[in-house]
Protein backbone atom coordinates (compact mmCIF):
# COMPACT_ATOMS: atom_id res chain seq x y z
CA UNK A 1 0.00 0.00 0.00
CA UNK A 2 1.85 3.46 -1.28
CA UNK A 3 1.79 5.66 1.94
CA UNK A 4 1.02 9.60 1.28
CA UNK A 5 1.86 11.92 4.01
CA UNK A 6 1.18 15.15 3.80
CA UNK A 7 2.94 18.24 6.25
CA UNK A 8 0.20 21.21 7.07
CA UNK A 9 -3.32 20.65 7.78
CA UNK A 10 -4.04 23.75 6.07
CA UNK A 11 -6.79 25.28 3.27
CA UNK A 12 -4.59 23.78 0.92
CA UNK A 13 -3.09 20.47 2.20
CA UNK A 14 -6.65 19.42 3.49
CA UNK A 15 -8.87 19.51 0.85
CA UNK A 16 -6.00 18.17 -1.39
CA UNK A 17 -5.04 14.86 0.66
CA UNK A 18 -9.41 14.12 1.31
CA UNK A 19 -9.49 14.28 -2.15
CA UNK A 20 -6.25 11.83 -2.94
CA UNK A 21 -7.97 9.72 0.14
CA UNK A 22 -11.23 9.49 -1.98
CA UNK A 23 -10.08 8.53 -5.01
CA UNK A 24 -7.39 6.09 -3.93
CA UNK A 25 -9.03 4.13 -1.66
CA UNK A 26 -5.72 1.75 -2.04
CA UNK A 27 -3.57 4.32 -1.06
CA UNK A 28 -3.08 5.58 2.98
CA UNK A 29 -2.69 9.11 3.32
CA UNK A 30 -2.11 11.29 6.41
CA UNK A 31 -1.91 14.55 6.82
CA UNK A 32 0.17 16.04 9.73
CA UNK A 33 0.75 19.23 11.52
CA UNK A 34 2.02 20.64 14.18
CA UNK A 35 -0.82 22.76 15.30
CA UNK A 36 -3.05 20.24 17.84
CA UNK A 37 -5.89 22.18 17.43
CA UNK A 38 -6.07 22.34 13.65
CA UNK A 39 -5.90 18.14 13.78
CA UNK A 40 -8.21 17.45 16.88
CA UNK A 41 -10.87 20.02 14.31
CA UNK A 42 -10.28 18.02 11.48
CA UNK A 43 -10.84 14.84 13.83
CA UNK A 44 -14.27 16.41 14.62
CA UNK A 45 -17.18 17.07 14.07
CA UNK A 46 -16.45 21.11 13.31
CA UNK A 47 -14.30 21.27 10.63
CA UNK A 48 -11.41 23.64 10.91
CA UNK A 49 -12.12 25.18 7.44
CA UNK A 50 -14.84 25.51 5.08
CA UNK A 51 -14.44 24.06 1.41
CA UNK A 52 -18.42 22.74 -0.47
CA UNK A 53 -18.44 19.43 -0.50
CA UNK A 54 -15.25 19.00 1.81
CA UNK A 55 -17.27 17.60 4.85
CA UNK A 56 -18.84 14.45 2.47
CA UNK A 57 -15.82 13.48 1.82
CA UNK A 58 -13.63 13.70 4.98
CA UNK A 59 -16.63 11.66 6.69
CA UNK A 60 -16.50 9.13 3.86
CA UNK A 61 -12.58 8.25 4.02
CA UNK A 62 -12.03 9.33 8.02
CA UNK A 63 -10.35 6.09 9.65
CA UNK A 64 -10.70 4.62 6.61
CA UNK A 65 -7.49 5.88 4.23
CA UNK A 66 -7.18 9.45 5.60
CA UNK A 67 -5.75 10.21 8.88
CA UNK A 68 -5.05 13.50 10.81
CA UNK A 69 -1.90 13.80 13.20
CA UNK A 70 0.23 15.71 15.14
CA UNK A 71 2.60 12.77 14.55
CA UNK A 72 5.04 14.46 11.90
CA UNK A 73 8.12 12.49 12.44
CA UNK A 74 6.36 9.10 12.16
CA UNK A 75 3.92 9.72 9.04
CA UNK A 76 6.95 11.02 7.25
CA UNK A 77 9.30 7.95 8.28
CA UNK A 78 6.31 5.79 7.19
CA UNK A 79 5.42 7.57 3.73
CA UNK A 80 6.50 6.82 0.40
CA UNK A 81 5.81 10.12 -1.23
CA UNK A 82 5.65 13.28 1.49
CA UNK A 83 3.66 16.85 0.43
CA UNK A 84 4.69 19.86 1.81
CA UNK A 85 1.83 22.41 1.96
CA UNK A 86 2.93 24.59 4.68
CA UNK A 87 2.35 28.39 4.85
CA UNK A 88 4.63 30.80 2.48
CA UNK A 89 3.39 33.95 3.33
CA UNK A 90 5.22 37.31 2.06
CA UNK A 91 8.64 37.83 4.61
CA UNK A 92 7.43 41.07 6.57
CA UNK A 93 11.72 41.59 8.05
CA UNK A 94 14.73 41.09 7.12
CA UNK A 95 16.12 40.86 3.43
CA UNK A 96 13.35 40.67 1.05
CA UNK A 97 10.38 42.14 3.06
CA UNK A 98 7.13 42.96 1.49
CA UNK A 99 8.18 40.91 -1.85
CA UNK A 100 9.73 37.58 -1.13
CA UNK A 101 8.31 34.24 0.46
CA UNK A 102 8.91 33.54 3.66
CA UNK A 103 10.49 29.94 3.82
CA UNK A 104 10.78 29.22 7.18
CA UNK A 105 7.81 27.05 7.65
CA UNK A 106 8.73 25.23 4.54
CA UNK A 107 12.41 24.79 5.84
CA UNK A 108 10.79 23.71 9.56
CA UNK A 109 9.06 21.00 7.74
CA UNK A 110 11.51 19.76 5.66
CA UNK A 111 12.62 16.04 7.19
CA UNK A 112 16.81 16.81 7.27
CA UNK A 113 18.89 14.36 6.00
CA UNK A 114 16.07 11.88 4.24
CA UNK A 115 15.69 10.94 0.75
CA UNK A 116 12.47 10.89 1.37
CA UNK A 117 10.07 12.24 -2.15
CA UNK A 118 8.96 15.33 -1.67
CA UNK A 119 6.56 17.83 -3.58
CA UNK A 120 5.22 21.23 -2.81
CA UNK A 121 1.50 21.66 -3.51
CA UNK A 122 1.64 24.60 -6.34
CA UNK A 123 -2.38 25.31 -7.42
CA UNK A 124 -5.34 25.59 -5.50
CA UNK A 125 -8.55 27.30 -6.17
CA UNK A 126 -10.42 28.44 -2.63
CA UNK A 127 -14.54 27.93 -2.77
CA UNK A 128 -14.21 25.40 -6.00
CA UNK A 129 -11.45 23.20 -4.38
CA UNK A 130 -13.20 20.07 -4.62
CA UNK A 131 -14.25 20.30 -7.73
CA UNK A 132 -10.88 21.57 -8.99
CA UNK A 133 -9.16 18.74 -7.59
CA UNK A 134 -11.60 16.28 -8.99
CA UNK A 135 -11.56 17.48 -12.71
CA UNK A 136 -7.99 19.95 -12.59
CA UNK A 137 -7.65 21.66 -15.81
CA UNK A 138 -3.77 20.08 -15.29
CA UNK A 139 -1.60 18.87 -12.84
CA UNK A 140 2.15 20.37 -13.01
CA UNK A 141 4.86 18.40 -11.46
CA UNK A 142 8.41 20.31 -11.36
CA UNK A 143 11.12 17.53 -10.93
CA UNK A 144 15.52 18.04 -10.18
CA UNK A 145 17.38 15.55 -9.83
CA UNK A 146 17.61 11.69 -10.82
CA UNK A 147 15.75 10.67 -8.14
CA UNK A 148 13.39 13.28 -8.40
CA UNK A 149 12.31 11.53 -11.41
CA UNK A 150 11.34 8.08 -9.68
CA UNK A 151 9.30 10.52 -7.54
CA UNK A 152 7.71 12.17 -10.36
CA UNK A 153 6.38 8.40 -11.28
CA UNK A 154 5.52 7.51 -8.03
CA UNK A 155 2.87 10.73 -8.24
CA UNK A 156 1.98 10.33 -11.29
CA UNK A 157 0.41 7.14 -10.48
CA UNK A 158 -1.45 8.41 -7.84
CA UNK A 159 -2.96 11.11 -10.10
CA UNK A 160 -3.54 8.86 -12.90
CA UNK A 161 -6.33 7.21 -10.70
CA UNK A 162 -8.48 10.05 -12.19
CA UNK A 163 -6.77 12.51 -13.86
CA UNK A 164 -6.20 11.12 -18.01
CA UNK A 165 -2.38 11.35 -18.54
CA UNK A 166 -2.05 13.91 -21.15
CA UNK A 167 -3.18 16.45 -18.32
CA UNK A 168 -0.57 15.89 -16.34
CA UNK A 169 2.43 17.64 -17.11
CA UNK A 170 5.95 17.24 -15.65
CA UNK A 171 8.55 20.37 -16.25
CA UNK A 172 11.45 21.27 -14.39
CA UNK A 173 11.15 22.79 -11.17
CA UNK A 174 11.71 26.31 -12.08
CA UNK A 175 9.51 25.88 -15.22
CA UNK A 176 6.42 24.79 -12.58
CA UNK A 177 7.32 27.23 -10.18
CA UNK A 178 7.26 29.80 -12.45
CA UNK A 179 4.25 28.53 -14.34
CA UNK A 180 1.94 28.88 -10.86
CA UNK A 181 3.21 32.35 -10.41
CA UNK A 182 2.53 33.46 -13.85
CA UNK A 183 -0.96 31.72 -14.02
CA UNK A 184 -1.57 33.84 -10.72
CA UNK A 185 -0.80 37.21 -11.71
CA UNK A 186 -2.24 36.33 -15.64
CA UNK A 187 -5.46 35.41 -13.12
CA UNK A 188 -5.16 38.84 -11.04
CA UNK A 189 -4.32 40.79 -14.28
CA UNK A 190 -7.89 40.04 -15.47
CA UNK A 191 -9.90 40.46 -12.26
CA UNK A 192 -8.26 43.80 -12.13
CA UNK A 193 -8.55 44.97 -15.87
CA UNK A 194 -12.23 44.05 -15.71
CA UNK A 195 -12.60 46.57 -11.97
CA UNK A 196 -11.10 49.16 -13.63
CA UNK A 197 -13.52 48.77 -17.15
CA UNK A 198 -16.32 48.65 -14.37
CA UNK A 199 -15.40 51.87 -13.15
CA UNK A 200 -15.36 53.08 -16.80
CA UNK A 201 -18.64 51.44 -17.37
CA UNK A 202 -20.13 53.10 -14.46
CA UNK A 203 -19.13 56.37 -15.60
CA UNK A 204 -20.22 56.11 -19.28
CA UNK A 205 -23.64 54.39 -18.48
CA UNK A 206 -22.33 50.79 -19.88
CA UNK A 207 -22.97 47.77 -17.84
CA UNK A 208 -20.22 45.93 -16.54
CA UNK A 209 -22.07 42.42 -16.73
CA UNK A 210 -22.58 42.81 -20.08
CA UNK A 211 -19.24 43.92 -21.24
CA UNK A 212 -17.76 41.03 -18.77
CA UNK A 213 -20.27 38.68 -20.66
CA UNK A 214 -19.19 40.15 -23.95
CA UNK A 215 -15.48 40.44 -23.94
CA UNK A 216 -15.58 36.88 -22.50
CA UNK A 217 -17.42 35.06 -25.07
CA UNK A 218 -14.00 35.57 -27.43
CA UNK A 219 -12.19 31.91 -27.53
CA UNK A 220 -8.86 33.39 -26.48
CA UNK A 221 -10.23 35.14 -23.12
CA UNK A 222 -12.73 33.09 -22.05
CA UNK A 223 -15.28 34.40 -19.55
CA UNK A 224 -13.78 33.11 -16.12
CA UNK A 225 -12.52 35.01 -13.55
CA UNK A 226 -14.06 38.61 -15.49
CA UNK A 227 -16.74 39.33 -12.40
CA UNK A 228 -15.86 42.65 -11.50
CA UNK A 229 -15.19 43.32 -7.41
CA UNK A 230 -13.64 45.16 -4.79
CA UNK A 231 -10.44 43.79 -6.13
CA UNK A 232 -8.78 40.33 -5.78
CA UNK A 233 -7.95 38.92 -2.74
CA UNK A 234 -7.01 35.72 -1.23
CA UNK A 235 -3.52 34.30 0.21
CA UNK A 236 -1.87 33.77 -3.29
CA UNK A 237 -2.89 36.55 -5.50
CA UNK A 238 -0.92 39.14 -3.91
CA UNK A 239 2.01 37.14 -2.49
CA UNK A 240 2.52 35.73 -5.84
CA UNK A 241 2.65 38.88 -7.98
CA UNK A 242 5.23 40.40 -5.46
CA UNK A 243 7.52 37.36 -5.92
CA UNK A 244 7.09 37.61 -9.34
CA UNK A 245 7.50 41.45 -9.95
CA UNK A 246 9.94 42.96 -7.72
CA UNK A 247 7.88 45.61 -6.21
CA UNK A 248 4.18 46.04 -6.38
CA UNK A 249 2.55 49.25 -4.28
CA UNK A 250 -0.77 50.07 -3.52
CA UNK A 251 -1.45 53.12 -1.70
CA UNK A 252 -4.46 55.15 -1.26
CA UNK A 253 -7.80 53.38 -0.90
CA UNK A 254 -10.30 53.89 -3.33
CA UNK A 255 -13.42 51.68 -2.79
CA UNK A 256 -13.16 53.35 0.46
CA UNK A 257 -13.33 56.63 -0.76
CA UNK A 258 -15.97 55.87 -3.34
CA UNK A 259 -18.31 54.65 0.12
CA UNK A 260 -17.14 57.99 1.63
CA UNK A 261 -17.91 60.25 -1.06
CA UNK A 262 -21.15 58.93 -1.60
CA UNK A 263 -22.29 59.72 1.75
CA UNK A 264 -21.26 63.32 1.28
CA UNK A 265 -18.07 62.91 2.69
CA UNK A 266 -18.46 61.72 6.45
CA UNK A 267 -19.20 58.04 7.33
CA UNK A 268 -18.69 59.43 11.10
CA UNK A 269 -20.86 57.58 13.48
CA UNK A 270 -22.46 56.25 10.56
CA UNK A 271 -23.77 52.74 10.37
CA UNK A 272 -22.04 50.99 7.78
CA UNK A 273 -22.97 46.96 7.19
CA UNK A 274 -20.46 45.03 5.73
CA UNK A 275 -21.89 41.30 3.90
CA UNK A 276 -19.23 39.53 3.29
CA UNK A 277 -15.54 39.42 4.56
CA UNK A 278 -14.26 36.31 3.52
CA UNK A 279 -11.66 37.14 0.24
CA UNK A 280 -14.40 35.31 -2.29
CA UNK A 281 -17.38 33.27 -1.74
CA UNK A 282 -17.81 29.63 -0.83
CA UNK A 283 -14.38 30.09 1.75
CA UNK A 284 -14.32 31.02 5.11
CA UNK A 285 -10.39 32.08 4.36
CA UNK A 286 -9.71 36.44 5.49
CA UNK A 287 -6.10 36.13 4.09
CA UNK A 288 -5.22 39.62 2.28
CA UNK A 289 -8.94 39.89 1.47
CA UNK A 290 -10.26 42.95 0.37
CA UNK A 291 -12.51 43.82 3.08
CA UNK A 292 -9.61 44.02 5.43
CA UNK A 293 -8.52 47.47 3.78
CA UNK A 294 -12.42 48.57 3.03
CA UNK A 295 -13.18 47.91 6.71
CA UNK A 296 -10.12 49.66 8.13
CA UNK A 297 -10.47 52.40 5.87
CA UNK A 298 -13.85 52.98 7.06
CA UNK A 299 -12.98 52.69 10.82
CA UNK A 300 -10.41 55.54 10.72
CA UNK A 301 -13.13 57.70 9.34
CA UNK A 302 -14.75 56.79 12.32
CA UNK A 303 -17.97 54.95 11.05
CA UNK A 304 -19.45 52.30 12.96
CA UNK A 305 -19.17 48.72 10.99
CA UNK A 306 -21.75 45.69 11.45
CA UNK A 307 -19.96 42.69 9.48
CA UNK A 308 -21.88 39.35 8.50
CA UNK A 309 -20.59 36.89 6.90
CA UNK A 310 -21.86 33.38 6.37
CA UNK A 311 -18.28 31.81 7.13
CA UNK A 312 -15.91 34.08 8.87
CA UNK A 313 -15.95 33.77 12.95
CA UNK A 314 -16.36 36.78 14.77
CA UNK A 315 -12.95 36.09 16.39
CA UNK A 316 -10.96 36.26 12.81
CA UNK A 317 -12.37 39.50 11.80
CA UNK A 318 -11.54 41.26 15.45
CA UNK A 319 -7.91 39.41 15.09
CA UNK A 320 -7.43 40.69 10.99
CA UNK A 321 -8.94 44.01 11.91
CA UNK A 322 -6.24 44.65 14.43
CA UNK A 323 -3.72 43.42 13.00
CA UNK A 324 -0.93 45.24 11.49
CA UNK A 325 -0.22 45.77 8.00
CA UNK A 326 3.26 45.67 6.27
CA UNK A 327 4.86 49.18 6.20
CA UNK A 328 5.05 49.14 2.20
CA UNK A 329 1.59 48.05 1.99
CA UNK A 330 -0.73 50.84 3.16
CA UNK A 331 1.11 53.56 5.38
CA UNK A 332 -1.92 54.86 6.93
CA UNK A 333 -2.41 51.61 8.39
CA UNK A 334 0.76 51.26 9.98
CA UNK A 335 -0.62 51.46 13.59
CA UNK A 336 -2.06 48.39 14.86
CA UNK A 337 -5.81 49.55 15.38
CA UNK A 338 -6.52 50.40 19.23
CA UNK A 339 -9.31 48.64 20.97
CA UNK A 340 -11.55 51.41 20.30
CA UNK A 341 -11.73 51.20 17.33
CA UNK A 342 -12.19 47.33 17.51
CA UNK A 343 -15.39 48.19 19.35
CA UNK A 344 -16.73 50.38 16.04
CA UNK A 345 -16.99 47.06 14.75
CA UNK A 346 -19.87 44.51 15.83
CA UNK A 347 -20.31 41.41 13.90
CA UNK A 348 -23.76 39.29 13.73
CA UNK A 349 -25.12 36.03 12.84
CA UNK A 350 -27.36 37.13 9.14
CA UNK A 351 -27.57 39.64 6.86
CA UNK A 352 -30.54 41.15 8.12
CA UNK A 353 -29.57 41.80 11.56
CA UNK A 354 -26.11 42.84 10.33
CA UNK A 355 -28.00 45.86 7.55
CA UNK A 356 -30.66 47.15 10.21
CA UNK A 357 -30.61 50.63 10.29
CA UNK A 358 -27.81 51.24 8.37
CA UNK A 359 -26.93 54.04 6.60
CA UNK A 360 -25.48 51.92 3.71
CA UNK A 361 -24.61 48.19 3.01
CA UNK A 362 -21.38 47.14 1.06
CA UNK A 363 -21.54 44.39 -0.24
CA UNK A 364 -17.84 42.89 -0.54
CA UNK A 365 -17.53 38.70 -0.91
CA UNK A 366 -20.16 37.51 -3.45
CA UNK A 367 -21.36 34.70 -1.01
CA UNK A 368 -25.05 33.17 -3.56
CA UNK A 369 -27.01 34.17 -0.23
CA UNK A 370 -26.53 37.50 -0.58
CA UNK A 371 -28.11 37.92 -4.13
CA UNK A 372 -31.97 36.80 -2.69
CA UNK A 373 -31.58 39.96 -0.41
CA UNK A 374 -31.14 42.24 -2.70
CA UNK A 375 -34.04 42.24 -4.06
CA UNK A 376 -35.68 43.36 -0.47
CA UNK A 377 -33.00 46.02 -0.37
CA UNK A 378 -34.30 47.32 -3.73
CA UNK A 379 -37.63 47.69 -2.21
P1 LIG B 1 -2.29 27.02 3.06
O1 LIG B 1 -3.36 27.97 2.57
O2 LIG B 1 -1.02 27.15 2.28
O3 LIG B 1 -2.77 25.62 3.19
P2 LIG B 1 -2.52 27.31 5.96
O4 LIG B 1 -1.98 28.37 6.84
O5 LIG B 1 -4.00 27.12 5.86
O6 LIG B 1 -1.85 27.56 4.53
O7 LIG B 1 -1.92 25.90 6.40
C1 LIG B 1 -0.59 25.66 6.64
C2 LIG B 1 -0.47 24.69 7.81
O8 LIG B 1 0.89 24.27 7.91
C3 LIG B 1 -0.86 25.27 9.17
O9 LIG B 1 -1.90 24.50 9.73
C4 LIG B 1 0.45 25.18 9.99
O10 LIG B 1 0.20 24.84 11.36
C5 LIG B 1 1.17 24.06 9.28
N1 LIG B 1 2.63 24.07 9.49
C6 LIG B 1 3.50 25.10 9.38
N2 LIG B 1 4.76 24.71 9.65
C7 LIG B 1 4.71 23.37 9.92
C8 LIG B 1 5.68 22.36 10.27
N3 LIG B 1 6.96 22.64 10.39
N4 LIG B 1 5.25 21.10 10.49
C9 LIG B 1 3.94 20.80 10.38
N5 LIG B 1 2.97 21.68 10.06
C10 LIG B 1 3.33 22.96 9.83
Amino acid sequence: MVKICCIGAGYVGGPTMAVIALKCPHVEVAVVDISVPRINAWNSDQLPIYEPGLEDIVKQCRGKNLFFSTDVEKHVREADIVFVSVNTPTKTTGLGAGKAADLTYWESAAPKGSSFRSFRILSFAEGTAIADLFNPDRVLIGRETPEGFKAVQTLKEVYANWVPEGQIITTNLWSAELSKLAANAFLAQRISSVNAMSALCESTGADVTQVAYAVGTDSRIGPKFLNASVGFGGSCFQKDILNLVYICQCNGLPEVAEIVSSMFNTVSNKKVAILGFAFKKDTGDTRETPAIDVCKGLLGDKAQISIYDPQVTEEQIQRDLSMKKFDWDHPLHLQPMSPTTVKQVSVKWGAYEATKDAHAVCVLTEWDEFKSLAVVFDM
